[in-house]
């Protein structure tokens, strides 16, 4: 077998070939968590799929680890690795919509944002993340949460079909007719099967929204949380909501000397019709006082983008998560310990409901496993300055080992940790024995490793 150098593989790509000596490279290097210091041998940005065959090619020959990366958001830093490859999607973000079939194509590199600018265009969404910077490819691999999740099911069960390119160079389109078990191992197994070239979605009629976030005093957590456990278990699925607890940041419509203050709050998306937005929030104003708010009717896309700006790239990341099937009495005591002790404005933990839709998919029919977990909580450290690290991992381990006791063994992969490498098995339970022969037909090397790894 002959090894290309770095000059062989640049004459084979059309888009970019990044080496430490480019200056971009420094930039190119980079993911949004910026614990993550990580110096790659080469970055390649491809711009189509052929691209993608000759890097993955490149890897395979030359023995590299190779990182992909869609969004780089991945909070263990997956986008990247140290002295292998680098396949950054991020020049591959068209998106193609059929409003006919009402479907749309994303190429692997695209974000929410990118896709929801051109649905909603044609009055169209699916299911897609809560912020716009995030990436379609390992969102929708890993499962993928959202505002529509209650309505149309997960991001992964609204796929109709992927290109892929797997370990060995080869260029596979999966779905539920064509190589259905690497289909079937897509939809939750994260970024262990191969590159996704491009993701075709199902589509459905959303395009203006009634919601936004609503603030309410601690002293009033309990009742908040006690009263959302209760309504969300058979609210209208076109209702998309979640708790949280958050530091007030600085904006307009939160009175300027409460700014840096810690309140519980729900953030909704009501997806029906917009003439019942108002009463279909009601619920949530009947609760308790809301002391601030910023509610009404939005495109999609403006709620999908309005927290994009508390999540800028380089903040230091860390995070955990629990699948949880009953949010009991002593489970909200441990949130309001810990959440109202939420240590940074840029750091949060939200409550997201995975019922309706999420439910009337069987647990082995996608890699997807935990049909039956009610809510997936995610306790996101996020924050500036990296002296503070040792306090702000405290806090999320803090709050993890205070709310694991009232939840399940396994937690949303796209949400956890490095250091939860050993929860992956209990994460796809009875899925996993079929997710490992998945990895041995298509990556019995574990070319792809550089994600929450399961091993073939
Ligand atoms: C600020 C923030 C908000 C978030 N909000 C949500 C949310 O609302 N709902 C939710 O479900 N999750 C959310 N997440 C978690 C998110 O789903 C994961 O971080 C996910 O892995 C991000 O995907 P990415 O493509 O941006 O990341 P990357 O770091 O680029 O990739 C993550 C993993 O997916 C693989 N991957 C990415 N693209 C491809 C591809 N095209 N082909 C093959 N493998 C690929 C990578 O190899 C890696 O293993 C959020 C994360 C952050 C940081």
């Amino acid at each position: 077998m002959v090894t290309l150098t770095i000059d062989q593989l640049r004459a084979q790509i059309r888009g970019d070939v990044i080496a430490p000596e480019d200056e971009r490279y420094e930039e190119a290097r980079k993911v949004r968590n910026g614990m993550i210091d990580k110096r790659p041998e080469v970055i390649v940005r491809p711009v189509n799929a052929g691209d993608v065959i000759a890097a993955v090619n490149f890897a395979r020959e030359g023995g590299l680890d190779v990182a992909v990366r869609g969004g780089g958001h991945s909070v263990p830093g997956f986008g990247t690795c140290d002295k292998g490859i680098v396949i950054d999607l991020s020049r591959m973000k068209g998106v193609r919509v059929n409003p006919e079939k009402r479907t749309a194509r994303a190429e692997g590199g695209a974000t929410w944002g990118d896709f929801n600018a051109a649905t909603n265009a044609f009055g169209l969404a699916t299911t897609g993340g809560i912020i716009s910077t995030t990436g379609v490819g390992g969102l929708t691999l890993g499962g993928g949460i959202g505002y529509l999740a209650r309505g149309y099911g997960l991001s992964c069960d609204n796929l109709v079909s992927a290109d892929v390119v797997t370990a060995d160079g080869k260029f596979l389109v999966a779905s539920e007719k064509e190589n259905e078990e690497l289909f079937w191992a897509l939809r939750g197994g994260g970024g262990n099967f191969g590159v996704v070239t491009s993701f075709e979605f199902k589509l459905h009629p959303v395009k203006d929204i009634y919601g936004g976030p609503m603030f309410y005093e601690l002293k009033h957590a309990r009742d908040v949380l006690s009263f959302f456990r209760e309504y969300i278990a058979d609210a209208p699925e076109q209702m998309g909501a979640f708790p949280a607890f958050q530091i007030a940041p600085p904006l307009p419509f939160i009175p300027e000397k409460r700014h840096g203050d810690t309140f519980v709050l729900v953030v909704a998306c009501w997806s029906g019709p917009l003439d019942q937005g108002e009463r279909a929030l009601k619920p949530f104003h009947d609760v308790a006082p809301v002391f601030a708010e910023h509610v009404g009717a939005m495109p999609y896309p403006a709620l999908n983008s309005a927290f994009d700006g508390l999540y800028p790239s380089g903040l230091q990341h860390y995070w955990k998560a629990n699948f949880v099937k009953e949010l009991s009495d002593k489970a909200i005591g441990a949130h309001i310990e810990h959440g109202t002790k939420v240590p940074a404005m840029t750091s949060t933990i939200h409550i997201y409901p995975i019922n309706g839709a999420c439910h009337r998919v069987a647990s082995d029919q996608t890699a997807f496993a935990y049909r039956d977990a009610n809510f997936a909580t995610v306790i996101a450290g996020m924050w500036p300055d990296p002296a503070q690290n040792p306090a702000n991992i405290r806090w999320v381990r803090d709050y993890y080992d205070a709310t694991a006791p009232y939840s399940e063994p396994g937690g949303y992969i796209n949400f956890m940790a490095e250091d939860d490498q050993g929860r992956i098995k209990s994460n796809y339970k009875g899925n996993y024995p079929r997710l490992v022969d998945a990895k041995r037909k298509y990556d019995p090397d574990n070319l792809f490793h550089v994600n929450q790894n399961i091993k073939p």
